[in-house]
């Protein structure tokens, strides 16, 4: 007999660089690649001391918070490495966005196979858990999952357990089931649903509407009307995914970024990464920089999928309450120890706004955030606020 459990029990979850543009084109489309020695880009950008710094002074400007200075994009190191370093890269389009691998490794052989298996990965993942591809698992659940159970991978299964963990910390502000109306919205083609075509998919919007049976790994909805769409935690999944491969290669020095969902491990041969936090209304140009190690990073932002009609933006980030897109902020970036879970939660806060997203954050151990609101004014959560405080220099 299958156990039908409700969903799960609300575990407390525990730092990317900027959004990259996303387009929501067929993933994987496209496989131009880019792989190479990586050992000498840039060589001047902020310490630690520099951001903190700068932090403080911004801050003293009453929280409103303008550009800390401008950032080239991408990951720079204050000293080149040494010759010897070797430093792979590679870009490539998958999952509707660009994945960005880049890793130290003395061997270059073993370097080049840490790549491509992370590739692979992404594709893996892409190829089962697109809403986009009709082949792949999460597709097939849609269509099968309001008449019967339907078995799913583990690692699908866990997915959608952790997803609704999620919908239950955030209070339903995350809900992979917003897809029901919001699958309605067409951003490459300024289409939204009217009235009448909101009012019927919105019913179908509820996370209870799904039920796990553990032993089998399977999976039924409870309502007809429901669509998952994994968009808001599945870059973050892969992403970790990518940097589990990694480490069992035994590689300690790396960073995986998969749009605006980033992960790193360890430092950059003794200087900090650099994370740019993008200012939502001027492509290019960043609001603050982060010197980062051993994080996962997830930018959310209004401004990667969106058209503007009548002067409104319709974007890609679904309050589950209204079925239209959430307007209370442009970006929230999200700092914690996974990429799941930070991708997840970057979504979550920009639907919870400022005040009920701070909140949240700030009773997360290990989790920190970003906000840029509605008028461009920056919110720090309370940790990052003392960090600036106690290290001022
Ligand atoms: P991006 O995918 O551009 O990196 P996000 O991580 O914020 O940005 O995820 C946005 C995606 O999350 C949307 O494209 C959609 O697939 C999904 N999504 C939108 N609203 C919600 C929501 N309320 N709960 C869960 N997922 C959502
Ligand atoms: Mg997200």
């Amino acid at each position: 007999m299958p156990v039908w459990t409700p969903f799960g029990g609300g575990r407390k979850v525990a730092h990317s660089w900027a959004g990259s543009s996303r387009s929501e084109a067929e993933s994987g489309c496209c496989h131009e690649t880019s792989l190479m020695k990586f050992s000498d880009i840039g060589t001047r950008v902020a310490s630690k001391d520099f951001l903190s710094y700068q932090l403080v002074a911004e801050l003293s400007h009453r929280g409103r918070m303008r550009a800390f200075f401008l950032w080239g994009l991408l990951l720079i190191s204050l000293h080149p490495s040494p010759i010897s370093a070797q430093w792979w890269q590679e870009s490539q389009a998958i999952m509707g966005t660009q994945v960005l691998v880049e890793l130290w490794h003395p061997d270059e052989a073993q370097g080049r196979a840490a790549v491509g298996a992370v590739m692979d990965e992404m594709r893996r993942i892409d190829r089962e858990m697109s809403p986009f591809k009709a082949s792949s698992l999460l597709s097939y659940m849609n269509r099968e999952a309001a008449r019967s159970p339907v078995e799913i991978t583990p690692e699908l299964f866990e997915l959608m357990w952790k997803s609704v963990r999620i919908s239950e910390l955030t209070g339903g502000a995350f809900d992979v089931t917003f897809a029901s109306a919001g699958r309605k919205y067409d951003y490459r083609k300024h289409v939204k649903p009217d009235h009448e075509a909101l009012a019927e998919a919105m019913p179908a919007i509820d996370y209870h509407h799904l039920q796990f049976d553990r032993q089998h790994t399977r999976i039924r909805y409870l309502h007809r009307g429901v669509y998952v769409d994994l968009g808001g935690i599945a870059k973050g999944h892969a992403v970790d995914r990518a940097i589990g491969i990694l480490q069992k290669r035994g590689i300690t020095q790396a960073m995986v970024g998969a749009g605006g969902d980033t992960r790193i491990i360890g430092d950059r041969r003794g200087e900090p990464w650099v994370v740019g936090v993008r200012d939502p209304r001027k492509e290019g140009e960043n609001v603050a920089v982060l010197p980062l190690t051993d994080v996962a990073v997830s930018t959310s932002g209004d401004y990667e999928r969106y058209f503007e009609l009548d002067g409104v933006r319709y974007h890609h980030i679904i309050d589950p309450k209204t079925g239209d897109s959430a307007r209370e902020v442009r970006s929230v970036t999200v700092l914690g120890d996974e990429a799941t879970t930070t991708d997840a939660l970057s979504t979550s806060v920009f639907v919870l706004g400022v005040e009920k997203g701070l909140a949240l954050v700030n009773r997360l151990p290990g989790i920190d955030a970003i906000i840029i609101d509605g008028e461009g004014r920056m919110h720090f959560s309370d940790e990052l606020l003392r960090m600036a405080k106690h290290d001022p220099s």
